[in-house]
């Protein structure tokens, strides 16, 4: 039986763990796939791919895009990230990421929370700063009892006192750029909460566009929802995928605790434009990295 989590963060973006820690994790979790899809960037890959062991890295992405006010997430497969368009874009979101930061930081003064934009970047460090890193430099020093209390609406959680927006793309064109580059688009989590919802009506709208799969099966979506979203998957035909989105210590390591099944896996990667011939690399034979 294989084990596919073809949804998982890094250090490279706002998970916890260093690349190949999360590789040699998920061996131990006896997965047999999984995709490094760090927010808005594939800079973990490399470091992933040398640390594989037994485990087929599917590289990835999770692409920050805004629907109708919304934020969306996106799923991006095996594209080339130096196709010129997709790359643009990729610049463009890393660029503003640390504009948004950087505001956040001057509304927590503001708001009287001592820390300074150095601090956030030293504890960001390679990674591509986030939300995470203010959390964790406002908890050292000492405004809120640890990370997760700042996203709350009186900090930084979406439309919070120190919130502040940032560029993203819209989504059709997203699932366009992946194509474009080669690859297949996945929306994460369409019901996993209230903020981030997506609609029957936009979904189709996305798989009219060329989305390629919906994440069904994600820790924050309900059998329900699952269900919904499963009749959803068959009417559109979309592939229903599974994932973790484990972000290390931040979510309480639970890779693999949620999985694509093998069919769906299959058919995922028959879908890339350049059709099954497009298998992702496999790591070294255990033992030789
Ligand atoms: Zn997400
Ligand atoms: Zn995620």
């Amino acid at each position: 039986m294989m084990r596919a989590d073809l949804h998982v963060h890094s250090s490279a973006s706002d998970g916890t763990d260093p690349p190949a820690e999360v590789m040699r994790r998920a061996a131990r979790a006896g997965l047999d796939v999984v995709a490094l899809t760090d927010h808005d960037t594939v800079a973990g890959h490399p470091e992933a791919r040398a640390a594989a062991g037994p485990v087929t890295l599917l590289p990835g992405m999770e692409l920050s895009c805004r629907l109708d006010n919304r934020s969306t997430h996106l799923l991006a497969y095996l594209f080339d990230p130096d196709q010129p368009g997709l790359a643009a874009e990729l610049a463009r979101i890393r660029d503003d990421r640390v504009l948004r930061a950087r505001a956040m930081v001057d509304k927590l003064a503001d708001l009287g929370v001592d820390i300074s934009w150095d601090q956030v970047a030293a504890i960001a460090g390679q990674a591509v700063v986030g939300r995470p890193h203010i959390a964790r430099a406002m908890a050292a020093s000492g405004a809120i009892a640890s990370p997760r209390e700042a996203f709350t609406r009186d900090w930084i959680a979406d439309g919070g006192r120190a919130y502040a927006d940032r560029y993203a793309l819209d989504p059709a064109r997203a699932i366009g750029l992946v194509g474009a580059a080669g690859g297949v688009a996945v929306l994460a989590h369409p019901r996993a909460g209230r903020d981030t919802w997506v609609t029957d009506v936009q979904i189709a709208r996305l798989a009219a566009a060329g989305l390629a799969g919906l994440e069904v099966f994600h820790p924050d979506q309900s059998d329900a929802e699952r269900a919904r979203l499963l009749a959803l998957a068959h009417d559109l035909d979309l592939v229903a995928t599974g994932g973790s989105d484990d972000h290390g210590s931040l979510t309480g390591y639970r890779l693999g605790c949620e999985i694509t099944p093998a069919e769906a896996y299959r058919d995922l990667l028959s879908r890339t434009p350049g059709g099954p011939a497009a298998v992702p690399t496999t790591g070294p034979p255990r033992g030789q990295s």
